[in-house]
């Protein structure tokens, strides 16, 4: 009854008008994500028992906006009868810092839809967010699905902290790890244009083994055994529905200027496979949906521009075929 209701709210335009007055969520329609729009939506094929929400990696939005980091996966997903909001939390800062944003802004669009729970999908960094509030409200989460999560950590990440020896690759040498974080700074730079700052080094801290292995210890829902680090995890905790998709391409399309930035990261990897920043195995969470996708970090949400890989199925696609199987799960 309550997602009936937020459906009529939506019509009326009352639920966009309380969106309107929350900060950071963004209500989506089929021509975007601004506020006041109307829902028209050209196929039920999305069409979720509860609100899809989105959550942000680590980027900054001075370029690119929060919106758009999506890069038309919103539109699709409310064409197909979706209702999306995007969140915004800080470019870089701590899992915690940034979990504790996301619980404000989903608490928020849980009292404005009057829905019992969501469905949040977390990119990148998005992950360990989403994972931080399915852990502490799980009654009012129906999903958490990560997206090319660092779940365990990036050894990209291990590089430029300073942890020069890598399982699997050694010491680090001093030429290669400029290398390495030069192909990070462009790789992040390219999207957000922002600059470094003591929140970027707490938010890198994080994404190390170590820091993600922390992070694991207090939210290990979802997470792969550590007898079998690369496998699947419990499909269900708590209630909370758990998935992953992740890709193990860098270089797919010669037109992004960013795929030539993830080729410069790859040092950090040990010839092991990776999207560019985030190891095949990390990006395991609960039901592995694909794990290899010939998609780079930043194809995974379309980026940049809608310029990815025309031989693999079209990240657009991918999220809606999410929404599909959480509509089929009755989610
Ligand atoms: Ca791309």
């Amino acid at each position: 009854m309550k997602f009936i209701l937020s459906r009529m709210m939506l019509s009326t335009g009352l639920l966009a008008s309380a969106v309107a007055n929350a900060s950071n969520i963004t209500l989506c329609d089929t021509t975007g994500c601004r506020t006041g729009g109307s829902v028209s939506a050209t196929s039920n094929y999305a069409q979720t028992k509860f609100p899809i929400v989105l959550a942000h990696g680590m980027a900054g939005f001075s370029k690119i906006g929060p919106i758009d980091y999506w890069y038309g996966i919103p539109q699709d997903l409310t064409a197909n009868g979706s209702t999306v909001f995007v969140t915004q939390m800080s470019s870089f800062n701590s899992s915690e810092v940034r979990g504790e944003q996301l619980l404000n802004q989903v608490q928020q669009i849980l009292a404005i839809t009057g829905a019992q729970k969501v469905n949040l999908i977390g990119h990148s960094h998005g992950a360990q967010s989403i994972r931080y509030v399915a852990g502490l409200i799980p009654t009012r989460i129906a999903s958490a699905t990560s997206v090319g999560g660092p779940n365990t950590g990036s050894p990209v990440a291990d590089a430029i902290s300073g942890v020069t020896t890598i399982p699997g690759v050694g010491p680090i040498a001093a030429s290669t790890l400029s290398s390495i974080v030069n192909g990070f700074g462009a790789l992040i730079g390219m999207v957000s244009g922002q600059k470094y700052d003591q929140d970027s080094l707490a938010g890198l801290a994080s994404l190390t083994t170590k820091g993600a292995a922390a992070f694991n210890a207090k939210f290990p829902a979802g997470m792969p055994t550590a007898a079998n680090p690369c496998g699947q995890g419990a499909a269900e905790v708590n209630g909370v529905h758990y998935y992953s998709w992740g890709g193990t391409s860098t270089m797919t399309n010669v037109l992004d200027p960013v795929d030539y930035a993830l080729l410069l990261t790859q040092a950090a990897f040990g010839g092991k496979a990776n999207d560019g920043l985030v190891p095949q195995c990390s990006s395991h969470l609960g039901m592995v949906i694909r794990d290899n996708y010939g998609m780079n970090h930043l194809d995974e949400v379309n980026q940049v521009f809608g310029l990815v890989n025309i031989f693999e199925s079209n990240p657009v696609s991918v999220f809606r075929q999410q929404a599909n199987r959480l509509k089929v799960a009755g989610l």
